[in-house]
């Protein structure tokens, strides 16, 4: 059968693609394999809405949202007491398994919700594995047992990424970050490994749900790519204080079952590389960066360049080396794992290819984020370090403060989480190049900023408008 595109993956990325392209008149089949279990709570795949819908952003967040609950409850950095709550003995004791239930129903409904957003589009939704026979042809094997060979006018690849996962004696004993959302019970101990997004966040989440949370990662800080060392520092801070035990320059080595079942891991940490063993964990999750998923997909009947990662090497308005065939989201070399990305990036190239926007593309440059850390961290643009590398130090002026925002009033002083906002500015008109946040409510509020920064303000335009009394944003537009 023939197509005027033929899409592989429904995750973020494929399924904006998909409806937006079906939404302008074209003939679109999308091809999904959906979740696909591998033993030890590893997956191959995915299903409707993809890695953020399934086992990505929704659950986290909503565990996050669990987390932050009985932060307020309990813990060192606690609020409730302070605020005048009877905290009774024994309050934050979480339902764990009736948690987990709501949410899969919570992600299941969603799934739903997916699949009906396609069909309504009239996307062709076909269940089943892609891979390419040649450059216009991709031949998926169906779940439902049978064969079929689709032919594409414009061929998108946008099938994402798996977990990476350290080449260790014993690592068949760990989970990675699917298996979080497998897990059955609240691990009482548990050793995160890893220092990106996924291993703050995953590691902030079981602590602050009251599980013994060990986090070990090869250098001084977490966060060492790309995140601002102000705004970092300030993280490891908090961790420190009241987050979970953490060990630095540590090394995974391997890990072994112990006779009661429990886990122990070891690490060679310090500049000695000696051995550190910790023994009794009920999980060890290794979170430590994520592959493209480029292997299987017959991608050398194809002549599309992949990069050293197997990243598929991509343009900037997403075209593979091969005219034709297109690839968005995780699986490319853009450098960028985030789902509005993907989805932006799916929406541009649709508009492109069936709009005729001949010039439509996502802008990569000043993309904002935020991790789900506690608190939590948000950015855009530059880091300072990066300013100065790439304007001169002499032209980048720096505005920052630190304090303890007001919702920790009452807790005692030495146990305030910090906030930290700054603005890295670029001389001589102070053009806004980076603008970054941690503290309560940063990842809600970067949204506004973002837009202003990539509208090209300067701190002229903060300071113009007026600030809204009191919160912690106010703080970025009235910098003295
Ligand atoms: P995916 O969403 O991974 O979709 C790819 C789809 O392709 C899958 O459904 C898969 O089953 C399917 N597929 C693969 N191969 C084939 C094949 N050969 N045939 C048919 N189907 C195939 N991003 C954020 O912006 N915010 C967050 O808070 C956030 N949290 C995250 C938390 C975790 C734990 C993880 C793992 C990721 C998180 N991300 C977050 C990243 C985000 O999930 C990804 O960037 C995003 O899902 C990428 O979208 P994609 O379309 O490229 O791929
Ligand atoms: P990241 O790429 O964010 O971080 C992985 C880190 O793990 C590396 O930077 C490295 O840090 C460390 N690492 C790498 N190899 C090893 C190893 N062999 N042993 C020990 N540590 C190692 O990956 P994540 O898995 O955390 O997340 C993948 C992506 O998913 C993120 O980059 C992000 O784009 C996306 N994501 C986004 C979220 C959000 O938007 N809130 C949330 C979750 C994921 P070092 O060199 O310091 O050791």
């Amino acid at each position: 059968m023939s197509y005027d595109a033929v899409v592989i993956g429904g995750g973020s990325g494929g399924s904006a693609f998909a409806k937006r392209a079906a939404g302008y008149g074209a003939k679109v089949a999308l091809v999904e394999q959906g979740p696909q279990w591998q033993p030890n709570k590893r997956r191959s795949g995915a299903g409707p809405g993809g890695t953020c819908m399934n086992v990505g952003c929704v659950p986290k967040k909503l565990m996050f949202m669990a987390a932050a609950h009985r932060e307020m409850m309990i813990g060192e950095a606690a609020t409730a007491k302070g605020y005048g709550f009877t905290v009774p003995e024994g309050a934050g004791k979480i339902d764990w398994k009736g948690l987990k239930e709501r949410r899969d129903k919570y992600v299941a409904k969603l799934n739903t919700n997916y699949t009906a957003g396609w069909k309504k589009e009239g996307v062709e939704v076909i269940e089943g594995f892609a891979s390419f026979t040649d450059a216009q042809t991709v031949s998926v094997q169906c779940n439902d047992g049978t064969t079929r060979v689709l032919k594409g006018q414009h061929i998108l690849v946008a099938c994402g990424g798996l977990p990476s996962e350290p080449d260790i004696p014993g690592v068949e004993h760990a989970i990675n970050s699917d298996g979080f959302f497998e897990l059955e019970e609240q691990p009482k101990k548990v050793a995160v490994v890893g220092a990106g997004y996924i291993a703050v966040e995953m590691a902030g989440i079981l602590h602050a749900l009251g599980s013994e949370t060990h986090l070990f990662f090869r250098g001084d800080t977490v966060l060492r790519r790309g995140f601002d060392p102000f705004i970092v520092q300030t993280l490891m801070e908090a961790m420190e204080h009241h987050g979970p035990v953490l060990h630095r320059t540590s090394t995974p080595a391997r890990i072994s079952k112990q006779d009661d079942g429990r886990l122990t891991y070891v690490a060679t940490e310090g500049p000695m590389g000696e051995e550190a063993i910790l023994k009794d964990f009920d999980c060890i999750l290794l979170a430590i960066g994520r592959k493209p998923v480029s292997d299987r997909l017959g991608l050398q009947n194809t002549g599309v360049e992949l990069n050293k990662s197997g990243h598929i090497v991509v343009d900037a308005f997403e075209n593979t080396n091969v005219p034709g065939i297109y690839a968005i989201g995780d699986v490319t070399s853009t450098g960028y794992e985030l789902t509005p990305v993907a989805i932006a990036a799916g929406r541009r190239l649709a508009d492109r290819l069936f709009l005729k926007e001949g010039r439509a593309r996502i802008a990569y440059e000043l993309i904002a984020t935020v991790v789900f850390s506690h608190p939590p961290i948000g950015c855009i643009g530059l880091t300072e370090p990066q300013a100065k590398a790439e304007f001169g130090e002499e032209n980048i002026k720096v505005k920052q403060s630190r304090f303890a925002s007001m919702l920790y009033a009452f807790n005692d002083d030495d146990k305030k989480v910090k906030t930290a906002l700054k603005l890295v500015l670029k001389l001589p008109e102070e053009r806004i190049v980076g603008l970054h946040c941690i503290g309560p409510s940063s990842d809600e509020m970067m949204q506004g900023f973002a837009v202003a920064v990539r509208m090209g303000a300067t701190r002229a335009d903060f300071e113009a408008s007026v600030a809204i009394h009191p919160t912690i944003a106010e703080e970025f537009v009235t910098f003295g």
